[in-house]
């Protein structure tokens, strides 16, 4: 933020001289021609001074005093009967409930004026996060919502800059989503090997790496970073080299969605084991494509097709079978289909045409991190959108900092990374975690007070993943969520069979329960990743888990239930299910009254008396109107009277007068059938 040393002077109904003698206090050297004081203001504010702080705070009021004034002022010019104009932070109450709507930025006399909260104290609140502000300083969307979080509005942004609730979420879709599609270009297809251990998925991105890297004649040291770029006819891929779908997990159970296509290895020689079924779950459940590459075929043991079989047991029919599922015979060792491999990845890539804009403020997601002796705290990041480049300042979970390296894998440094480029990051206060998503800030300020809240937050609530019952539930019956996601360990094939088909029974058209995997054995650590991951509950049928991987699920927040009976499981799935489904209206008819008199007629009220001629009358009671039989509109009883005591109800065949609210005018004659609607708890 700039603030000239003589609009501060003015504002704070001071001179020039006299804020530099103030500052000189504090050995701050403030030039009155340099056109910035922002590091000297910040660093001011920012409590380094320790002991002087109440000199801070003087400072602070003086700037209110002072503006205080200036909105007097202001405010004097305002039509004087401008009700919306409010003061007080109790007036600030019935703004609570509403959204305000801000472009990229504000000034903070707008925001004033829009909120109803006095200016002044919006500029404290700044000044208390070490912002210096005047009246008609612009702040962007970010300061907005942290500062107006303070007097709980909710800010909503109506262009696509990111606020700090995405942050949190760490919801990539949500800060792409005001993306303009005009602005979105082609990006390299990211990718991630999973499969069982010792299928070859390691010795595959070794292969990979070494026969296609892009930059290899940098001459820089090569370095193991956690994602590679290859060029394969012209076209470039990104790796994700963490091999095992347990970093896959880990990432997505942080929120991040970084994969767009899984390769899921399986050695020719072993077929499909548990962390393969495991594998092909979870990309199912991210919805990430998956081709496969069946390895090892240079062993005389080989034999795709039990692979292929096996798979399809799965619903991974090979592409030769009928089916859809691109299979690539390869062998890590020799290299021999590896091309293939690549093909068939640039073929789905160019079908699903992957896009980013490459223009927009730089965001990305951390793969993995370490302390690099020489480097400082660095990380390993792809670009989701957006150009990072050299110099940037950027906020990454609670950490933040300014862009001074950025180098590949093949150790060459790089100025900028476009959309899908992987590099090795250095410039961070401190290590992010992998899956946090990284943002380009307008300024350090801004990034480091982003980053202290992330902080904040993170030390308040442990980032779980919504998968403890209740919070499945109330996110089901926001409309979030519209399937119960399980995971199913039994101790037997046959009692997983018999389940899924008692499951399968229970279905419903608004909820449905969804077996996402399933195993036979103890529910293990992966379960809970899964389960926290995919927003699951774990469902264990005469099994256990051992109570390392009970605290995991506690801490986690994923809710474990263990069962022993079969009808006990699927009555508790059902009654889940039930209690999800919004109650629905039943209307019970009441009786039917003619209209014998009109008392009184206001514009929205009358007062009638009535004959009932069947059944009763409620004073709750809602009603039809119609007039020769034919409906003419509908409307309420307010009160209801008998011989001119209020009563609950009146049955025929007596007379009563009512006082009634509707969308017609009663006359003489005509018939109100009298109803009351019930709210209905539905069961499947
Ligand atoms: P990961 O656990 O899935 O990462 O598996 P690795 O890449 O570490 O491979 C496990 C073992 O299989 C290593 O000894 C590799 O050299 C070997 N291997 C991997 N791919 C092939 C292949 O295509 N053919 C043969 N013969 N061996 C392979």
């Amino acid at each position: 933020m700039v603030v000239l040393l003589s609009d501060l002077a003015e504002e704070l109904n001071s001179s020039v001289s006299e804020l530099q003698s103030m500052l000189k206090k504090y050995d701050l050297d403030w030039n009155p021609d340099s056109d910035s004081i922002e590091d000297d203001v910040a660093e001011l504010l920012e409590g380094e001074l320790g002991t002087k702080k109440s000199s801070v705070e003087a400072l602070v009021e003086k700037v209110e005093e002072g503006l205080e004034r200036e909105i007097v002022k202001t405010q004097r010019k305002q039509v004087a009967g401008k009700t919306n104009q409010k003061t007080s932070d109790a007036d600030t109450e019935e703004f609570k409930t509403n959204q305000l709507e801000i472009a990229e930025s504000i000034s903070v006399k707008e925001l004033s004026e829009k909120t109803g909260i006095n200016a002044a104290k919006l500029i404290g609140e700044l000044m208390k996060n070490g912002i210096l502000a005047n009246i008609n300083q612009k702040l962007d969307y970010d300061t907005v919502a942290l500062i107006l979080s303070e007097f709980d509005i909710v800010v909503k942004k109506i262009a696509s800059s990111s606020s700090f609730a995405d942050l949190m979420t760490q919801d990539i879709s949500q800060i792409l989503a005001g993306d303009e599609p005009e602005d979105l270009k082609s990006r390299p297809p990211i990718i991630t090997i999973m499969g069982h251990v010792d299928h070859g998925k390691t010795k595959l991105l070794d292969t990979i790496r070494s026969t296609n890297v892009v930059d290899s004649e940098s001459g820089g040291i090569t370095q193991h970073i956690a994602a590679y770029q290859i060029e394969h006819n012209k076209s470039k891929i990104t790796f994700l080299d963490t091999p095992g779908h347990e970093a896959f997990t880990e990432m997505r159970s942080r929120g991040a969605r970084l994969t767009d296509i899984a390769i899921l290895v399986v050695a020719a020689t072993e077929g499909v084991k548990p962390t393969t079924i495991e594998a092909i779950n979870h990309a199912k459940d991210a919805g990430v494509p998956i081709i496969v590459a069946i390895n090892k075929m240079d062993l005389p043991n080989a034999n795709p097709d039990k692979v292929k079989s096996e798979l399809a047991e799965y619903e991974l029919i090979p592409e030769d079978w009928g089916g859809e599922t691109m299979m690539v015979p390869v062998s890590a060792l020799t290299g021999e289909g590896v091309d293939k491999l690549l093909d068939t990845i640039l073929l789905l890539s160019e079908v699903n045409d992957y896009k980013a804009n490459p223009t927009r403020p730089a965001v990305a997601t951390v793969v993995e991190t370490h302390v690099d002796p020489g480097l400082g705290p660095v990380a390993t990041i792809v670009v989701n959108a957006g150009t990072l480049k050299i110099g940037q300042t950027f906020v990454v979970g609670d950490a933040y900092g300014r862009v001074k390296s950025l180098t590949s894998n093949a150790g060459k440094k790089l100025p900028k990374l476009p959309p899908s480029a992987p590099a090795l990051l250095s410039g961070l206060s401190k290590t992010p975690f992998a899956g946090d998503i990284l943002q380009v800030c307008n300024s350090e300020k801004t990034a480091r007070l982003k980053a202290d809240n992330i902080s904040q937050v993170r030390k308040n609530e442990s980032l779980t993943s919504a998968s403890n019952l209740s919070e499945i539930v109330s996110r089901i019956k926001s409309g979030d969520l519209k399937v119960l996601k399980l995971i199913l360990k039994t101790d037997t094939k046959g009692s997983f069979d018999a389940i899924s088909q008692s499951l399968a029974k229970i279905q419903h058209a608004e909820v449905t329960a969804k077996i996402i995997h399933h195993g036979v054995g103890t529910i293990t650590q992966t379960d809970i990743a899964m389960a926290a991951a995919s927003g699951a509950l774990v469902l264990g049928f005469h099994t256990s888990m051992d109570s390392n991987v009970q605290r995991i699920a506690e801490q986690r927040n994923v809710e474990v239930r263990n069962y022993k009976i079969i009808y006990e499981l699927i009555d508790d799935i059902t009654r889940f299910l039930s209690g999800m489904l919004e109650p629905e209206e039943v209307r019970t008819d009441l009786g039917k009254a003619e209209v014998r008199a009109i008392f009184f007629t206001k514009r929205k009220e009358m007062i009638v008396g009535l004959k009932i001629t069947n059944g009763l009358l409620k004073k709750t009671a809602k009603l039809d109107v119609y007039k020769d039989e034919e409906l003419v509109g509908e409307g309420k009883i307010i009160s209801l009277k008998k011989a001119k005591e209020p009563a609950d109800e009146v049955k025929a065949p007596n007379e009563c007068g009512i006082k009634f609210t509707g969308n017609v005018t009663l006359e003489e004659g005509m018939v109100l059938h009298a109803y009351e609607i019930e709210m209905r708890e539905r069961t499947l």
